[in-house]
């Protein structure tokens, strides 16, 4: 009997456990299933559907190089895995682990069934370095704190990456008809504003592995400086090849295992905080959407993440490109297109609209910016980028806004409020990210400053220590 392999976060054919298994049982048919109908499911974002559609073009090639057939299908993940395994006729269900609670209930219910139908069913580790339920502090509670928990995750043994599994047999029988990607509608076609991200990114494996030989290379020695300056490319754009699995962290972590230097241990801390965001959420399925530290629950935004809704945040443009967004407020809007004069934050955000990615740096400064001195919601920030980053992450995205905003675990202090222009002279002293994303800086064209930087500081520290009293 042939067997599934169901992708998920691990759109890739090399280091694959889950498929590997199943390549080693028999005869393979691979699944992909568009899940935005399961309850409490999170849908992908606009930048993140483009990717992903870029993304599953890729892996159909290098399964079809395999010989596996790639099975496309849109609906409730419980339903469409048991029909297809039904319909194929499979003796065997195998994928590699997801993290989110939803995911993780869904994918129990579906191991539930098929133990019961008889199937063989197993799953894998392949997205994460670390299990989060077997790494926990003396107590036996999760971490909280960034440092010891490397400690205790980095001390681990982590395995090899697994190589390409051989050309298996080949599905002979009779597939099901399913859907064509273009179906899907991943793409966005009216208007169609993806040629930043087309121009910018080549989504795949083979491009995610190209980069990774590129940057270790050329990139990682320099990588203590370099990525700290939006004006270089000094970081290793692996974010978005991580986030979907064209890359495994234990790909990465063993091309760089080998050096043994301040930037390569820099680096592999970056690894680390990928990871323990994934604890986190783990740990705290509500991450997206309630503050870890709850006195924070009664901070005076002045746009309350919960009152304007899901929808305005993902609101920037009267182009088109998210429509139903007319009741953002006017800086939220200035912040998401990148016109509050603040040259910093408006090359971040353009940045971002342009390409579907922001350097670090620039997104700590405008987050800080868009919660410390527009006073507005860190969850409206976390939606804009969850629409527009191609490595939109269900654990780093909301993770990285509470660390900004200081509800969060082992977050910057509220008091850390980035200095915009202080951190523009610093770390683009030669104006050159500047120059590349804003060409009318300098000219009248130029929108005038939005708020008062230093008035704005002061209310929201006068209203963080008021919190703080409160409590
Ligand atoms: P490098 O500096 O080369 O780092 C290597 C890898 O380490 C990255 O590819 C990424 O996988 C991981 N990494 C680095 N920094 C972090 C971090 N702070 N948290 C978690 N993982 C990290 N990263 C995402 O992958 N998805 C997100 O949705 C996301 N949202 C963010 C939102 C905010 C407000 C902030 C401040 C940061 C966010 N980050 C997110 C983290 C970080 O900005 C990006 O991972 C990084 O900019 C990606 O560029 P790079 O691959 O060149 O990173």
């Amino acid at each position: 009997k042939p067997s599934i392999v169901w992708f998920r976060d691990d759109l890739r054919v090399r280091d694959n456990p889950a498929l590997r298994a199943a390549v080693d049982d028999g005869a393979a048919v691979a699944l992909y299933v568009l899940d935005e109908e399961s309850p409490g499911i999170r849908p992908h974002g606009g930048a993140a559907k483009w990717w992903l559609h870029h993304s599953l073009l890729a892996l159909r090639e290098d399964l079809d190089a395999l010989g596996i057939p790639l099975l496309l299908r849109r609906g409730p993940a419980a339903e469409v895995v048991q029909k297809t395994t039904t319909a194929v006729g499979a003796g065997a269900l195998f994928w590699n682990r997801r993290y989110g609670e939803v995911e993780r209930t869904i994918d129990a219910g579906i191991k539930g069934w098929a133990v019961e139908a008889g199937l063989h069913v197993e799953s894998f580790q392949a997205t994460l370095l670390h299990e989060p339920w077997k790494v926990s502090t003396k107590t036996g509670t999760q971490y909280k704190v960034f440092t010891p928990f490397w400690k205790a995750v980095s001390a681990q043994e982590f395995r090899e990456p697994l190589p390409l599994p051989a050309r298996g047999h080949g599905f002979t029988g009779t597939l099901p008809r399913y859907d064509s990607l273009e179906s899907w509608q991943l793409l966005p076609t009216k208007p169609d504003w993806s040629g930043g991200l087309a121009a910018r990114w080549t989504p795949g494996s083979a491009a995610g592995h190209a980069r990774l030989k590129e940057f270790v290379g050329n990139g990682l020695d320099s990588y203590s400086e370099g990525r700290n300056r939006p004006d270089t490319d000094g970081s290793s754009s692996l974010s978005p090849y991580l986030r979907w699995g064209e890359l495994s962290p234990f790909e990465v972590w063993q091309a760089i295992s080998s050096k043994r230097s301040e930037s390569a241990t820099i680096f592999a801390s970056e690894l680390g905080w990928r990871e323990f965001c994934w604890h986190q959420y783990f740990h705290n399925p509500t991450l997206a959407t309630a503050n870890l530290r709850s006195e924070f629950d009664r901070f005076p935004w002045a746009w309350p993440g919960a009152s304007v809704g899901a929808s305005a945040g993902a609101s920037a443009g009267d182009d088109g490109r998210h429509p139903g967004h007319e009741s953002a407020p006017e800086e939220l809007r200035a912040w998401q297109k990148g016109r509050t004069g603040f040259p910093l934050v408006d090359a971040g955000q353009r940045q971002l609209w342009e390409t579907g990615w922001m350097h670090n740096r620039v997104r700590m400064v405008a987050a800080s910016f868009l919660v410390k001195n527009l006073g507005i919601h860190w969850q409206l920030g976390e939606q804009w980028f969850w629409d527009t980053l191609v490595d939109a992450d269900p654990a780093s995205n909301p993770a990285n806004w509470q660390w900004v905003a200081g509800s969060g675990a082992d977050a910057s202090p509220f008091f850390r409020i980035f200095n915009p222009e202080a951190q523009r002279v610093r770390f683009d002293p030669q104006g050159k990210y500047i120059a590349q994303w804003i060409p009318e800086f300098g000219t009248p064209d130029y929108p005038a400053e939005i708020v008062d930087l230093k008035a704005s500081r002061q209310d929201a520290l006068d209203a963080y220590k008021e919190l703080r009293e409160v409590h």
